[in-house]
């Protein structure tokens, strides 16, 4: 998408074919909670393949060689709560050592604008890189407010992964926050006018969790 040059959408065959069981409404609320989880550990091993490395040395049974390790300090995995949730343990299947961090925003319902009601990273925020998670990137008001909070706290590598996004979400990302990279497992259509992305797959909190 040259005009969304933020964006890098992971259309991997298995990221497709899962996504298409994800949106279908005949999908139940186990297996929803299970292909979240595996689209967002397939889209994690791309999403991680810019992690800084190291050499080690590794003493194999028949000589020393070297090796390669994940350099720096533990990445830091944030959803954004709550459908966030549901994509943590896709990303600490493949880095299983890696922290959780939590920020929970709320709708004013006055102004319409995200309110903080819940905000903890581990310390060394400037030393690490944080991946931030939400399975649905809509207007890109709910990410932006938890990339700015996470900046606010002194990160400043940070790396937005979502299932789903919309052009809006991802325009209004670049335009907040240029220096994040973003990854979907898709770019939907738009916005309908009650906010919910079309095709979409709904609303993914209340499908994780059978709030419906
Ligand atoms: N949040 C959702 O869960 N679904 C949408 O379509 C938009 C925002």
């Amino acid at each position: 998408m040259s005009d969304l040059p933020n964006l890098t959408v992971v259309d991997h065959p298995l990221v497709r074919h899962k996504l298409a069981l994800l949106r279908s409404v005949d999908t139940p609320t186990k297996l929803f909670r299970e292909l979240v989880q595996e689209i967002t550990m397939l889209m994690a091993y791309e999403v991680t393949r810019t992690l800084e490395e190291e050499e080690v040395e590794v003493v194999t049974p028949l000589e020393t060689t070297t090796g390669h390790r994940i350099a720096g300090k533990k990445l830091v995995i944030v959803p954004v709560l709550r459908a966030g949730l549901g994509m943590v343990d896709g990303v600490l299947r493949l880095i299983p050592g890696a922290r959780v961090g939590h920020v929970g925003l709320a709708r004013d319902e006055e102004s319409l604008q995200p309110v903080e009601y819940y905000f903890k990273v581990p310390s060394e925020a400037e030393a690490r890189q944080f991946l931030v998670v939400d399975p649905m990137l809509a207007t890109g008001g709910s990410a932006c407010a938890a990339i700015a909070r996470l900046k606010s706290s002194g990160a400043r590598a940070i790396t937005y992964m979502c299932l789903v996004a919309a052009p809006e979400g991802v325009r209004a990302l670049a335009e907040a926050h240029g220096d994040v990279a973003l990854f979907a497992g898709a770019l939907d259509r738009q916005l309908n006018d009650v906010g919910y992305i079309v095709p979409g797959l709904g609303d993914a909190g209340d499908r994780l969790y059978g709030t419906e």
